[in-house]
């Protein structure tokens, strides 16, 4: 369990830029105040540090090209919105490289599937889905915060 975790740890820090490294240890800091040689064993502290890895991972994940034009090489033309989509829907595997791809294409290309501030229920959601109950106002609604 140790090893993992300092192995995680080990390989963000390899892996992350030093405006990253500061971020995340101006973080630690902040939350923390100095931290004193437990720190590494406190499990709160663990936890932060896993979800810190997670969202870097996934960032990552989101912006290396896997494999280039592999999206390309799957559609007669332009790749639009609609044929990224309709790819993505028809990858049984959601996790393989094709629906990722598309998935990046939708992220950045298509501005429907990402999720803003609603005007409406004053939450952030995807345009075109369901609003969620109670309608947030005020200092609450997305817009202000
Ligand atoms: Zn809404």
């Amino acid at each position: 369990m140790n090893n993992t975790f300092d192995t995680l740890y080990e390989n963000i820090l390899a892996n992350i830029s030093e405006g990253e490294k500061k971020g995340l240890w101006h973080n630690i800091r902040k939350k923390r105040g100095n931290p004193s040689s437990k720190w590494k064993n406190d499990p709160k502290y663990r936890k932060q540090m896993k979800d810190q890895a997670k969202k870097i991972a996934s960032e990552k994940d989101i912006h290396d090209p896997v494999r280039p034009g592999i999206l390309k090489r799957q559609v007669k033309g332009k790749v639009t919105c609609s044929k990224a989509r309709s790819i993505k829907g028809k990858q049984k595997d959601k996790s393989n490289n094709t629906a990722k791809a598309a998935q990046r294409f939708l992220n950045y290309h298509c501005e429907a599937s990402k999720a803003t501030c609603c005007g409406r229920c004053g939450r952030v959601h995807v345009k075109g889905t369901k609003c969620k109950r109670p309608y947030l106002k005020g200092k609450d609604h997305c817009r202000n915060n």
